[in-house]
């Protein structure tokens, strides 16, 4: 099924060229290069090249705005933040249609996540910039009064990827700018315009300098960034292996990282479960943003007894998903963002086919019109692999395609679940208890769902153990990332240790 496309596309039309953003000011570049609407395939506006002189820039920018905004007192961190959630929920057509234009996000998922989670990560930590404080430490010396007060870090070096920028950049403005941190945003060359946006409008509720986007690839003005001995800290989202990169770049300066990464989510469900339920949050899991999202549901481990209804359901369900034009209201399923993606995840599919993986359903471009012929399209896919041997249970495909694997006993599923690498997001579908109690402690990832999947509510810590990498998002643990405590120890009394003849 086939979503019309739409008369006419609509496609955004941004206000003005696109530029560097460098304390405060627009700046242009020499160089630059095409983005391209996913859904055609044909560019839509030009992006800026940033040299490595607008990467010193934006630092040294950065640097100096951090002495005048680690002052500011919380509650006018907290209404600041509070207001750039206000002005994002006051423009959601403009962000819907940008996304959907940018990295074919389909508008309607766009108007309801996209634009209310920016803001909800927003508001959460609004809220938390008031309650940011350190310890008072009890001592057995009386004469010694210890606490500690939680101090911001400097210059936060932000790299985001295409999948999902606005939300991405609100788990990092909100935090670094909670606690008192100035940023330099570096996002990813496929979704750069609603970034530089973002900034756009809200750059004039803090100091010249507090927010400064590059924008580039990221072998060059991401790897300039994060090797940068101005950059007190680095807050990334993306790939394991320029995770590998980072961190090796980074290790010079001796600049500690938050990160993100990959996932590998395996959903077990159990022969008790609620297949309707099950059957439809696994649709979610893996189709929602069109397949591109690191807690993907791209393993499914379903009992042997209810293997073949499940595999059924899911199955016709996913025939029936209306893909199509981005911008169309009416599509539920997009393109996927880019020529290079469609034919990463295409490559992974025949991998894991050559391997013994049999296509259920998808594994091709669907059918479409003729408007439509470049677009970057794959339609949503089932793989089976009943002993999950292939390529498509271990690697991360960060595409619409999910495996449906069979397993007989509970121990069997959860160390499958737990094979590879990666320990982002994985669950449990059963209406026993105790039986969701052990696979939920025995699962191995940072988080874990029962009986739901795709629920990341702000407060609820995210991020991953493994290649799924370290530190939290989302959570009140979150605003120690972005701060490092220091220890006062105040001398109350004039009594010493005699050990120099006192
Ligand atoms: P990516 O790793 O290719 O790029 C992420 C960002 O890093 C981009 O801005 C890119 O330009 C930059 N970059 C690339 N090479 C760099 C280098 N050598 N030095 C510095 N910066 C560099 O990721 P992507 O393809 O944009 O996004 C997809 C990946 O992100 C997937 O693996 C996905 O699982 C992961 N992801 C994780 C989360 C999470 O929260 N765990 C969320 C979304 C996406």
């Amino acid at each position: 099924m086939t979503a019309p496309v739409a008369a006419a596309r609509g496609a955004y039309v941004p206000s003005g060229d696109y530029t560097l953003i460098i304390g405060g000011e627009p700046v242009a570049t020499d160089d630059g290069f095409d983005a391209i609407d996913p859904s055609v395939g044909t560019p839509w506006t030009r992006l800026p090249q940033a040299t490595e002189a607008h990467v010193d820039a934006a630092v040294a920018a950065a640097t100096r705005a951090f002495a005048t905004w680690r002052r500011t007192t919380a509650s006018h961190r907290q209404r600041v933040l509070w207001e750039m959630a206000d002005r994002v929920e006051a423009e959601p057509d403009r962000w819907a249609s940008l996304l959907a234009t940018e990295n074919g996000r389909p508008i309607r998922e766009a108007y309801a996540a996209d634009v209310p989670t920016c803001a909800g990560i927003l508001r959460y930590f609004s809220g938390l910039a008031r309650d940011h404080r350190g310890d008072q430490i009890p001592l057995e010396d009386p004469g010694s009064l210890a606490f500690t007060v939680r101090e911001p870090l400097g210059v936060i070096a932000a790299l985001i990827p295409w999948n999902s920028p606005i939300i991405t950049l609100a788990n990092k403005v909100g935090p670094a700018l909670a606690a008192g941190n100035t940023l330099v945003i570096k996002p990813s060359e496929y979704a750069s315009a609603s970034v530089i946006e973002f900034v756009r409008a809200v750059e004039d509720l803090v100091p010249a300098g507090v927010l400064n986007v590059v924008t580039g690839f990221g072998p060059s003005v991401g790897a300039a960034l994060v090797s940068h001995p101005g950059v007190a800290k680095i807050t990334f989202t993306g790939g394991s292996a320029t995770a590998r990169r980072i961190m090796a770049a980074a290790g010079g300066a001796l600049t500690p990282s938050i990160m993100e990464l990959g996932g590998k989510g395996a959903m077990v469900v159990c022969a008790d479960a609620d297949l309707d339920l099950a059957v439809a949050d696994a649709m979610t899991g893996i189709y929602m943003a069109n397949g591109e999202v690191c807690v993907a549901a791209s393993r499914l481990l379903v009992h042997e007894s209810v293997h073949d209804e499940f595999a059924e359901r899911f199955a016709a369900l996913a025939r029936g998903i209306v893909v199509g034009d981005a911008l169309d209201p009416a599509t539920q399923f997009g393109p996927l963002v880019s020529a290079a993606q469609l034919e990463r995840v295409r490559g992974c599919i025949d991998a894991a086919v050559a391997q013994g993986a049999v296509v259920r359903t998808g594994g091709a471009a669907p059918e479409l019109p003729a408007a439509l012929d470049g677009g970057f399209f794959l339609a949503p896919t089932l793989l089976e692999d009943p002993a999950g041997a292939t390529s498509a249970s271990r690697e991360e495909i960060f595409g619409p395609v999910t495996v449906l694997e069979r397993f007989a006993s509970e121990d069997a599923a959860v160390a499958r679940a737990n094979e590879g690498p990666y320990g982002l997001a994985a669950g449990v579908w059963t209406r026993d208890l105790a039986r969701a109690h052990r696979i939920a402690g025995a699962l191995e990832a940072g988080i874990v769902w029962v009986n739901k999947w795709f629920d990341l509510p702000a407060g609820v810590p995210m991020g991953g153990i493994g290649d799924s990498g370290f530190g939290r998002e989302l959570s009140a643990e979150t605003m120690l990332e972005y701060s490092a405590p220091k220890a006062i120890n105040i001398g109350l009394g004039d009594t010493r240790p005699a050990l120099w003849g006192r």
